[in-house]
C-alpha cells in the first residue's frame, strides 16, 4: 500500500511521475570545499557571479524566443539579484569571516533573505525565496554541481519550490508539482496554471515523507498523493489516466467548433491570460475565440520599474495578434488596465501598509491618482489596437463618475497620441468590471455609458457575502451561487443587454460548466476562464437547449440556498 498525503488540490488532473525534490542541501558540499587564500575566494566569487549571470542571461534569451515571458521575467529579477552590487559586498564581507566562497554566496543572500521574510509587504516576502535560490544558483556554480539530467516526467515537490526550478525545466517534462506550502499566488503554481501542469498545494510537513526519484501518483482535483503506489493502486489509477487521456482526445475534437447549443444559441469562450504566449497557446490548444482578460498587472511584474509605454505595446500587440488569428469567433483581446494593490502588491508602486488592502489604494483608484502610469499603459493598448480588436477595461469601478474620469484618460490618451503622429485605433471598446456589489447595483446606470460589462465573480463573490476569497476557513461560504451573488449577476447581464451592450464574465465562475448554463440563460454573451477549462464549459453548452437553460434557470431563481443550487446543478449534469 502506497503511503498517501493531502493538499489541496489547484489545477485538476492525474499525473504520474519520479519525484525531482526541489531545493538541493549543500551542506556536505561546502563542509568538504578546500578554500584557497582569502583574495582567492574573493576572486573566485567575483567570477562565479559574472559566469552566473551570463548563463541566466542565455537562458533568458531562450525563454524570450519561445515566448514563455513568465520564465524569463523569473528569471530576468534572478539576474538582477545576481548583478546586485550590494550583494558582491556582502560576499567579500563573509569571506572575510568564513574564508570559503560558497558559503560566504550561501550566508549572504541567507542574511538579504530573512531580512525579506520580516517584510509586511508580502510580495516581498515571497522574494525570500528567490534570493536563497540564487545564493544555491552561484554556490553551485563554485562547487561544480550540476544539475541532474531529467529521466522521463518529473513530479516536481518541494516546501515552497524556488522558481528557477519550474522556469529551468523543459515544461513537457513536468507532469506535476506539490508544494509544501498552501500559496496560490507561488510562482511555480501561476507558471503550472497556463501550462495545466497538475498542482497540489499546502501538503505542509507531508513533504518530508518524499524522496527524490521516489514514483508518485498524484491527482490535481482531489488533492491526493500517493507515494511508492502497489501495482494494484497504480493499476486503479490506469483507468483513470485512460479516461483523462480519452477526454483529452475528445476535447480536441471540440477545439474548433462553436460554443452552441441544441436550438442555436451561441456563446463566446474565450482565456483569461497573463502574457501573449497564454493567448497563442488559448487559440492555438483550446480553441479560445479570444481573450476575456489580459491581467496586465502581470506584465509589470517582475521587474524594477513600471515598464515603459514601447514596452507594454508589444505586449499588448503580440497578444492582439494571437485573437485576431482566430478563425472562430470576435477575436477580441479585453486588456484589463492594472489591478495593483489587494493580494498583487509592486515593488517600485508605493501603496503603504493598509489595514484592509482588499478595501485600498488598489486597481482603477491608483490608475486614476497616478497619470503618469495610467497613460502609458492606455496608450499602448490603444495603439495595439491596430493589429486587430482591442479593449480596455478598468478593475473595481464603484460609480459612474470613477468610469467617466478614466475615460476621459482614454480621450486624452488618443488626443496625445495624435500629437505624436503614433498609430492608433480610435474603435476601441471601452468597459468595466462588474466585480463590486456597488457597481452590480448601479449597473443600469453604468450600461449607459460603457460599451460592455466583465463580471468580476473573484472579488464580486467575497466583496458581497465578506467572504475572503483567499481564507481556507470559511471557504465552505464562498459561493457563486449563493442566491444574492446571483441576483446581482442577473441584474448586471440585463442592465447590460437593456441598453444594447454585452456582458461578459471573466471571474472563476466562468469556467464552471454547470454555471455556464444558466449565465447563457440570463443572456451572457462571453464566458473567459483559464484556457484548458474551455472545453468541459464548451462540451455542457454543446449539450443542452437554450429553453431547457431557460427553465433551469427559472427553478434556481426560486431557490433560496446557494448550497442547494449547486447540489441542484451537479444533479443535471
Ligand atoms: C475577479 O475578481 O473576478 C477577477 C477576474 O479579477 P482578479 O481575479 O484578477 O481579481
Ligand atoms: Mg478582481
Amino acid at each position: 500500500m502506497a503511503e498517501k498525503i493531502k493538499g489541496k488540490g489547484v489545477i485538476a488532473g492525474i499525473a504520474v511521475g519520479n519525484i525531482l525534490l526541489a531545493g538541493q542541501n549543500l551542506d556536505g558540499y561546502i563542509a568538504k570545499y578546500q578554500p584557497g587564500t582569502k583574495a582567492a575566494e574573493k576572486k573566485k566569487a567575483a567570477d562565479a557571479l559574472v559566469a552566473v549571470a551570463e548563463n541566466l542571461k542565455k537562458s533568458i534569451d531562450s525563454f524570450n524566443e519561445q515566448g514563455l515571458k513568465e520564465q524569463a521575467g523569473i528569471l530576468e529579477a534572478h539576474r538582477m539579484m545576481v548583478e546586485d552590487p550590494a550583494m558582491s559586498g556582502s560576499i567579500d564581507e563573509q569571506i572575510d569571516t568564513s574564508g570559503s566562497a560558497p558559503k560566504a554566496v550561501i550566508d549572504a543572500y541567507e542574511a538579504t533573505a530573512q531580512v525579506f521574510e520580516t517584510m509586511e509587504d508580502e510580495y516581498f516576502r515571497g522574494r525570500a525565496v528567490d534570493m536563497r535560490d540564487v545564493g544555491k544558483r552561484i554556490a553551485k556554480y563554485l562547487l561544480g554541481i550540476k544539475d541532474p539530467e531529467i529521466v522521463g516526467k518529473v513530479i516536481v515537490a518541494g516546501k515552497d519550490i524556488e522558481p528557477s526550478v519550474i522556469a529551468g525545466l523543459p515544461t513537457d517534462k513536468i507532469a506535476g508539482v506539490i508544494l509544501g506550502v498552501g500559496s496560490t499566488t507561488a510562482h511555480a503554481v501561476i507558471i503550472a496554471k497556463t501550462r495545466a501542469i497538475p498542482t497540489v498545494v499546502g501538503v505542509g510537513d507531508g513533504i518530508a515523507q518524499i524522496a527524490n526519484g521516489d514514483p508518485v501518483i498524484l491527482d490535481g482535483e482531489t488533492g491526493e498523493i500517493l507515494i511508492r503506489p502497489s501495482d494494484e493502486e497504480r493499476a486503479s489509477y490506469d483507468e483513470k489516466i485512460k479516461k483523462q487521456e480519452e477526454l483529452k482526445a475528445h476535447y480536441a475534437e471540440l477545439k474548433d467548433k462553436p460554443a452552441i447549443t441544441l436550438d442555436g444559441k451561441e456563446v463566446e469562450l474565450v482565456a483569461n491570460i497573463g502574457s501573449p504566449a497564454d493567448a497563442d497557446a488559448a487559440v492555438k490548444n483550446f480553441g479560445a475565440t479570444g481573450v476575456g482578460l489580459f491581467r496586465s498587472e502581470f506584465v509589470f511584474m517582475g521587474k524594477t520599474d513600471v515598464p515603459k509605454e514601447e514596452d507594454q505595446f508589444k505586449e499588448y500587440k503580440a497578444a492582439v495578434e494571437h485573437c485576431a488569428s482566430v478563425t472562430h469567433g470576435e477575436g477580441l483581446c479585453v486588456i484589463r488596465t492594472m489591478d495593483i494593490g489587494g493580494d498583487k502588491p509592486l515593488p517600485y508602486i508605493q501603496v503603504g501598509v493598509e489595514e484592509n488592502p482588499f478595501l485600498g489604494y488598489r486597481a482603477i483608484r491608483i490608475s486614476l491618482q497616478r497619470r503618469d502610469l495610467f497613460m502609458p499603459q492606455l496608450k499602448a493598448i490603444l495603439r495595439a489596437g491596430v493589429y486587430g480588436k482591442a479593449a480596455i477595461m478598468f478593475p473595481m469601478v464603484i460609480n459612474v463618475q470613477e468610469f467617466l474620469a478614466a475615460k476621459k484618460f482614454v480621450e486624452d490618451a488618443k488626443m496625445e497620441l495624435v500629437h505624436e503622429g503614433k498609430e492608433f485605433a480610435d474603435n476601441v471598446q471601452v468597459g468595466i468590471m462588474v466585480e463590486t456589489p456597488a457597481a452590480a447595483v448601479m449597473a443600469p446606470a453604468l450600461a449607459k455609458y460603457v460599451d460592455f460589462f466583465s463580471i468580476g465573480t473573484n472579488d464580486l463573490v467575497q466583496y458581497t457575502l465578506a467572504v475572503d476569497r483567499g481564507n481556507a476557513q470559511i471557504s465552505y461560504l464562498y459561493n457563486h451561487f449563493n442566491p444574492a451573488v446571483l441576483r446581482l449577476i442577473k441584474r448586471t447581464i440585463e442592465s447590460a443587454n437593456k441598453e444594447g451592450k454585452w456582458a461578459g464574465m471573466c471571474g472563476e465562475m466562468a469556467s464552471d460548466p454547470n454555471a455556464a448554463i444558466i449565465l447563457m440563460a440570463m443572456g451572457i454573451k462571453e464566458l473567459s476562464m483559464s484556457a484548458p477549462s474551455i472545453p468541459r464549459v464548451k462540451e455542457r453548452i454543446r449539450n443542452i437547449t437554450f429553453t431547457k437553460a431557460k427553465e433551469i434557470l427559472d427553478k434556481v431563481m426560486e431557490m433560496e440556498d446557494g448550497d442547494k443550487i449547486k447540489d441542484y446543478l451537479a444533479t443535471l449534469a
